[in-house]
């Protein structure tokens, strides 16, 4: 059992003032694996105090300071790296073979890119007759999904530490696990007291706590676009900045030069991975009319094929949802696809056979889908994909960017050239071209509703910067 009720202030394990002490469930079977208490109005003050204290000096380090600090901490989570992974796994089932490569691993890397930024970054710059300063902005509240857990925690921490920043962590209420290990690790790797705080708690009362408070210059918040509606909104008063990451529906255009068997498959596979829970997932596949009827038997077989799982079975490829919560929302959403008209060709309604107890979902796959209806605008956050047939490849653009969201676009075709006009006219803020993976070095972010801002590498330090023009 993870007993991990405390919260992380000033440097020091604190027992939470009288909270909620809330379980942790392993989403595979539904068994109650851990406890933490939910901090309350004391708590985030003491943390915001002693993130404001510490930016006194944190604020003043050297580059060359940090650049250590930042070494040391890669050290540390290099060393607990299979733990990382195991709580990954336990927190929102992950499959371990996810949670010990592309789960664990994006920790990693986002505190090696961090510190490639900061190497690389000059301590000011010249401008007309102005030199320019970039200086930490302050006291940051970051506030994380569970779906990606680690890695939207260490792409917030670990360039707001590059920067000089010092914050209070908030991970998501529902898989905590991974955020509470990671503060054990930045203790260790000793980071100085203050600058790195952690609490636990829900959205509504304790994040909306941290996205009001004066004290706090910037909140950085990855989660549902709702979501980050009401953080934009309650932080508006003290004129924070915001940055937010949040909900997609892409597309995935398949060009008809393509070899169809190949391309149609690495797509389902791709909006599959992580159980469909990545807000930048495939979800609209874009099929030429000519191929579609082709298409979907391979996308139906895909799907079938595809291994669902108990997580330490080596074989799966998808574990379960995260909660019941959100598998009763993917019932729903499949439910009222059918009632619109969708044909369902994979998966479907209820849980995998022999996999009754865990937050399991049949890989779905539905044809005949219009760009209008309600499984092809909004974000199911399962593993369910939708075919829509398009006539040419105006057609295919003008539905790929139909939708209120413009996270992430993806373009499959033998003629990189093809797919590089189309990419261009995608109105998103990432677009894959033959299935290229995600770039933690590339600028990770959303136009329109997906969001503000991008994090990652340099363009996510900047993220944690002001600019200082000094007139000389
Ligand atoms: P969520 O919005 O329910 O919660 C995210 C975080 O926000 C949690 O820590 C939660 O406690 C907190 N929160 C909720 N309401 C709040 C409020 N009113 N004020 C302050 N904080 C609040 O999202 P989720 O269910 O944890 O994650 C899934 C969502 O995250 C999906 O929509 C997904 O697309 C999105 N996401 C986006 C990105 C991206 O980079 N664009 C990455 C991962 C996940």
């Amino acid at each position: 059992m993870y007993n991990y009720n405390k919260c992380y202030i000033n440097g020091q394990w604190h027992s939470v003032t009288d909270g909620q002490k809330i379980d942790v469930i392993q989403p595979s079977t539904e068994k109650v694996i851990g406890q933490i208490t939910l901090a309350n109005k004391t708590d985030v003050d003491k943390a915001v105090f002693a993130a404001k204290s510490a930016f006194i000096n944190f604020s003043k380090t050297s580059k060359v300071e940090r650049i250590s600090l930042l070494e040391k901490i890669i050290e540390v989570y290099k060393k607990k790296y299979s733990l990382m992974a195991r709580h990954i796994s336990d927190e929102m089932g992950a499959p371990m073979n996810l949670a010990e490569t592309a789960q664990a691993g994006s920790g990693l890397a986002h505190l090696e890119q961090a510190l490639a930024a900061l190497k690389k970054s000059a301590d000011n710059e010249k401008i007309g007759n102005s030199l320019l300063f970039h200086e930490p902005i302050g006291v940051c509240a970051l506030i994380t999904p569970w779906n990606w857990p680690i890695n939207q925690i260490a792409c917030k921490v670990a360039p707001a530490i590059a920067a000089g920043c010092t914050m209070v962590l908030k991970p998501s209420e529902i898989a905590p696990l991974s955020g509470y290990l990671f503060a054990q690790i930045l203790d260790e790797a000793g980071v100085p007291a203050g600058v790195f705080n952690l609490i636990n708690g829900d959205g509504v009362n304790v994040g909306s706590l941290l996205s009001s408070h004066p004290d706090i210059a910037m909140v950085s918040f990855t989660g549902s676009t709702s979501a980050g509606i009401a953080v934009a909104k309650s932080a508006a008063d003290t004129v924070k900045r915001v940055s937010q990451e949040l909900g997609g529906k892409s597309a995935n255009i398949i060009l008809d030069d393509v070899d169809l068997e190949e391309e149609i498959t690495s797509g389902v596979m791709a909006c599959m991975h992580n159980t469909g829970q990545s807000c930048n997932a495939p979800t609209r596949m874009l099929i030429p009319e000519k191929l579609y009827q082709q298409a979907v038997q391979i996308a139906a077989n895909a799907a079938e094929n595809i291994k669902v799982g108990r997580v330490d079975d080596p074989n799966t490829f998808i574990g379960p949802v995260i909660s019941q919560g959100q598998f009763d929302k993917i019932q729903g959403l499949i439910q009222i696809a059918i009632d619109e008209g969708a044909e369902l060709v994979a998966g479907g309604l209820g849980k995998p056979n022999g996999l009754e107890q865990g937050y399991f979902v049949k890989p779905t796959v539905f044809a005949n889908v219009d760009n209008k209806m309600t499984i092809a605008q909004e974000e199911v956050f399962g593993p369910v994909l939708v075919l829509i047939p398009y006539h040419d490849e105006q057609q295919a653009v003008d539905i790929a960017n139909d939708s209120p969201y413009g996270l992430s676009g993806y373009v499959s075709s033998k003629d990189q050239k093809r797919a590089l006009e189309i990419a261009k006219q995608l109105r998103t803020g990432m677009v894959h071209i033959n299935g290229a993976g995600v770039d933690s070095a590339a600028p990770f972010g959303g136009y329109k509703q997906s969001g503000n801002g991008r994090e990652w590498g340099e363009y996510g330090l900047e993220e944690f910067q002001e600019v200082k023009a000094v007139m000389l």
